[in-house]
């Protein structure tokens, strides 16, 4: 037996581990990571996300690089086998070669496939830094052969194109920024903070308005005294001014103007009034106020009539949470108060409260807060005491004001996974016995 030969397949199947494992690093690895190391300065994390950017000539130089050194294994080892084998086989070659290709077989499976990406697969952003340096080696002195095969593999890519051919989608880069947090890359502060701000785009004014029946106004004819009470008693600083009734708000009457100029009246001092759809969109809607430098807009519903009105602290909730000011009354709309038990206020946001017990609706409610959907189950104004089913969740209305829920109680009765196992395996039992029975 000639030792190069075995030292040429042994050197072959280790470059066949090698360029597999490299193969399944580059295509898993995290590449958030790895940015995090080339901004402080790791050269070979820069290195790999230089060739990872270069993704297809990298898989070129890999899979060209691969077959080079499989092939050379497989004729090394025919050599070698048929040296071995020639006379205890009396010549014959076909069963030779067929023994030469079965043993190579496993053995690059083995060791140069399987067991290489494996182990890649565990540690990616490891093998890709190891592998950098001598991958990009490869990738330099391969660039003449991969050239051809890349320019081949753009012509079948022209023949073949997709037509729906699109970039990450929303929900792509949401289940990134929570893998993100899953690994400890990034804390849950920042995971919430970076989904909201992707989200923010699809939020509407009719997601997050203030509705009529909580707005604090003046009538355009209240004295100055009654104006200074509805001040200091609501805490806001801005005051719709009606005339005749909330659907004809004809201004917004600020705090400090009103203290500032004590003797001007108050169609002098108010400030222009902007309506706003249910339907418009929340980014739309920042970038309105910003640029006329209102802080709160009147929200119109489909029949003309007012609806609510949103702030700017409104639009704003909606990427960094709830924002109590001095004078807010700190209220929690959803908490949990025993296992699987929770409190919910009337006005609380029901997509929230939803989202909070990881429910995931096949359609988007219809009602906006736990008021409306205590509503529309129940089919009238709740009454306190008032209990139904929905979303797996049973729920009691607790307390009522006026015709509105105070607070609502929820029961999660929704079968835990485990008690799913084990209904499965009540069900199999029962039918096991049933079949004896027979
Ligand atoms: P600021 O914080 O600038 O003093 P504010 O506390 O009066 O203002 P915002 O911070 O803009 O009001 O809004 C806080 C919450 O109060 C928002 O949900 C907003 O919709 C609501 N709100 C503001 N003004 C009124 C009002 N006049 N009537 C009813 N709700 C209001």
């Amino acid at each position: 037996m000639n030792p190069w030969q075995i030292a040429i397949i042994i050197f072959c199947v280790i470059m066949s581990a090698f360029f597999s494992a490299t193969e399944t690093a580059f295509s898993s690895f995290n590449k958030i990571r790895v940015k995090g190391l080339a901004e402080k300065g790791n050269k070979k994390a820069v290195l790999v996300l230089k060739l990872s950017d270069n993704y297809d000539k990298l898989i070129s130089t890999i899979l060209i690089g691969n077959n080079i050194v499989n092939l050379l294994a497989s004729s090394m080892a025919t050599l070698m086998f048929v040296e071995l084998l020639t006379e205890p086989l009396n010549n014959n070659q076909d069963l030779i070669s067929l023994i030469s290709t079965l043993v190579l077989t496993v053995v690059i499976l083995t060791f140069g496939e399987i067991s290489p990406k494996t182990v890649a697969k565990k540690r990616p952003e490891g093998f890709t830094l190891f592998a950098a340096p001598l991958i990009n080696f490869f990738v330099i002195i391969f660039t003449p052969i991969s050239f051809l095969f890349r320019a081949l593999q753009n012509l079948l890519n022209k023949m073949f194109k997709k037509d729906d051919e699109q970039g990450m989608t929303e929900d792509e880069l949401i289940s990134i920024i929570e893998e993100a947090e899953e690994e400890g890359d990034i804390d849950k502060e920042e995971s919430t903070l970076i989904k909201s701000a992707i989200e923010f785009n699809d939020l509407e004014v009719g997601d997050i308005y203030t509705p009529r029946i909580d707005i604090t106004a003046v009538p355009f004819n209240a004295t100055r005294a009654d104006v200074v009470e509805i001040f200091s008693e609501s805490g806001y600083s801005r005051i719709p001014v009606y005339e005749g009734d909330l659907d004809n708000i004809v201004g917004i009457l600020y705090y400090k103007d009103f203290y500032n100029r004590k003797f001007a009246k108050l169609d002098e001092i108010i400030k222009p009034v902007i309506y706003v759809a249910k339907s418009q969109k929340i980014n739309e809607l920042l970038k309105e106020l910003q640029n006329k430098q209102l802080h709160l807009a009147v929200v119109m519903d489909e029949y003309g009539s007012t609806a609510g009105i949103v702030t700017l602290e409104d639009i704003l909730e909606e990427i960094v949470g709830e924002i109590w000011d001095e004078h807010d009354e700190k209220i929690e709309e959803f908490k949990e108060v025993g296992e699987k038990e929770y409190i919910a206020t009337g006005k609380a946001n029901l997509s929230k409260v939803l989202d909070s017990l990881d429910i995931e609706p096949e359609e988007e409610p219809d009602v906006l807060t736990v008021n409306g959907w205590a509503m529309t189950e129940l089919g009238k104004i709740p009454e306190e005491g008032d209990e139904f089913e929905s979303f797996g969740l049973h729920v009691k209305v607790l307390k009522m004001d006026g015709r509105r829920v105070e607070n609502i109680h929820i029961t999660d009765v929704r079968p835990t996974s485990d008690e799913d196992e084990d209904t499965s395996e009540d069900e199999n039992d029962k039918k096991e016995k049933e079949a004896l029975e027979n």
